[in-house]
């Protein structure tokens, strides 16, 4: 049987964190799936299809990789997709307490389903998305943080080449 895991997140947007964890995580499982958690109530910079764009672009290279996105119970999704594994990624010590709490409820949920962290690596411990979004919108340099294309995106979201300011915030 195929070994699958769902790699859920708000990917808003994608980083080379998360890339480096996918392409790790592809010498584990067979697919993975690359989620985004659709939540109603959270606000984010990316809508739903550019994010859903943004990783579809950067992960096309790699075989074994689908992209989808979910709202509700994470394990739900996770039986519905037969996945037996989620994939998540630990920075600092700061994500550890979110996540294994998180990975404990899952568990309780759905013991057939095996929470599986990836310690981040080195380069991209200070990567984050919203880390990225605040730096960008002030003018900091992000460089070599992001693919090309999402930084182009980012430059375009917050109209730091024309000055006239999708978002506001510049
Ligand atoms: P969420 O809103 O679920 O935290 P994110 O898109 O921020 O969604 O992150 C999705 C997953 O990727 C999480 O497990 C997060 O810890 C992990 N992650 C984010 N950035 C990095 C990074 N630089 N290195 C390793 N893992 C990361």
């Amino acid at each position: 049987m195929p070994k699958v895991a769902i790699y859920p997140g708000s990917f808003d947007p994608v980083t080379n964190g998360h890339l480096d964890i996918v392409e790790r995580g592809l010498k584990i499982f067979d697919k993975i799936i690359v989620a985004i958690l659709y939540n109603p109530n959270k606000e984010y910079l990316f809508g739903l299809e550019e994010r859903l764009e943004m990783l579809k672009d950067c992960l096309k290279k790699f075989k074994g990789v689908e992209i989808d996105s979910f709202d509700g119970l994470l394990v739900n999704y996770a039986a519905q997709r037969k996945a037996h594994a989620i994939l998540r990624g630990l920075r600092a010590m700061s994500d550890f307490e979110y996540e294994f709490q998180m990975a404990l409820m899952n568990r309780r949920l759905n013991r057939e389903v095996q929470t599986v962290f990836l310690m981040t690596g080195l380069r991209w411990i200070f990567t984050s998305s919203s880390i990225i979004k605040e730096a960008i919108q002030f003018g900091g340099n992000i460089d070599g943080m992001v693919p090309d294309l999402v930084q182009a995106k980012l430059v375009q979201k917050f109209d730091l080449d024309t000055g006239s300011g999708q978002t506001g915030k510049n």
